[in-house]
């Protein structure tokens, strides 16, 4: 992405802070070795290296600045790009995408600082080009294995999976509009109680930035995935143990697409589940890929954080761009 790391796949990882309600603090089972650079964490006695690490103590705009601005310089260049938070609930993942508005300025996340950076520049292209360049937002949510146009007039009816890329877009000219657009497709999200987390999201929500020009529709994805932990920890049955199973069928299905294109497959199961469908168009060999694990630093939580820096490590592997294989 930039001369020091020109890898097209980037893989970072948040600690999250201690939460309120866990009693005792404890020191966390996440440590930071100071010779590492920024790149590696151990936990327990495994040492996971990664392109970013990211302590408790980073703040949003530091973690923008480093890991999301370097992603919207190349979507501004024209390609499709996506960042995608995962992880167990409540490690911070719709806290650093940005999803909800933010109580104080500085804990704004991803997707509010993401649109300010492309209308400066937007506007700032505009001055020298006759082309109108416009800026749209969309909403989907994946829920129960079916995709929902949180934006439309009908946002509780699943849309026809082939007609994904056909979802509503509307104007984007302010943080207003965002926080507007946000606001409408937070009210229709379905929202499941579990054990873990009452306000825990059971679906995957993409918000997607497009710039659109007579010659150019370029798509910006802010993905917020569901909570990562199995279905053993909500203790839920029937209808949210089904759910259970198809929010890690998701996650499961971006690892093998990973893995497919790290493998150099001619055949990227893209088809498997609606993630990655809906995702297709951003998970090809021109894109430009950020995933933001989001781990806990409650030994409680030790198996999904392992699991998550797991997921992590085998998703480095994966190569995207024709020029960097052939490196
Ligand atoms: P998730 O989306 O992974 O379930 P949330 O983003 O909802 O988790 O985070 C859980 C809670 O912790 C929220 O109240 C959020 O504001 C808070 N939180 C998470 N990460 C941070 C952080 N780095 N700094 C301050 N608060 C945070
Ligand atoms: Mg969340």
């Amino acid at each position: 992405m930039d001369g020091e790391n020109p890898n097209a796949v980037r893989i970072a990882v948040r600690e999250a802070p201690y939460s309120q309600f866990s009693g005792r603090r404890e020191p966390s089972v996440v440590q930071f070795p100071t010779r590492s650079n920024g790149k590696s964490l151990m936990v327990e006695q495994n040492e996971f290296h990664f392109d970013y690490v990211f302590p408790a103590t980073i703040s949003q705009d530091e973690m923008y600045q480093a890991l999301i601005q370097p992603l919207v310089d190349k979507f501004l260049e024209g390609y499709p790009c996506t960042a995608l938070a995962y992880g167990q609930t409540g490690t911070g993942k719709s806290y650093s995408m940005g999803m909800a508005p933010p109580d104080k300025p500085e804990h704004m996340g991803v997707l509010p600082r993401v649109l300010a950076d492309i209308l400066e520049r937007v506007t700032a292209r505009q001055e020298n080009h006759k082309n109108p360049v416009l800026v749209y937002a969309s909403f989907i949510e994946i829920y129960n294995e079916k995709p929902f146009d949180l934006l439309s007039s009908r946002p509780h009816m699943p849309m026809v999976a082939a007609r994904c890329r056909q979802c509503t877009c509307l104007p984007l000219h302010s943080q207003e509009d965002l926080q507007d657009i946000l606001e409408l497709g937070i009210r229709n999200r379905r929202v499941r109680a579990t054990n873990m987390n009452s306000n825990s999201s059971r679906s995957h929500a993409i918000v997607t930035i497009h710039v659109k020009s007579d010659t150019h529709h370029c798509r910006m994805n802010i993905v917020d995935l569901a909570g990562s932990e199995g279905v053993r920890r909500t203790g839920h049955e029937g209808v949210a143990r089904q759910e259970g199973v198809n929010i890690n069928l998701g996650l499961l299905s971006i690892n093998k697409v990973v893995m497919a294109m790290a493998a150099g497959h001619p055949l990227i199961p893209y088809r498997d589940s609606v993630l990655t469908a809906v995702l297709q168009e951003s998970l090809t060999a021109q894109a430009y890929l950020t995933f933001l694990a989001c781990i806990s630093p409650h030994r409680c939580d030790l198996s999904e954080t392992l699991s998550t820096l797991r997921f992590g490590s085998g998703a480095k592997k994966l190569r995207l761009n024709p020029l960097q294989v052939a490196r």
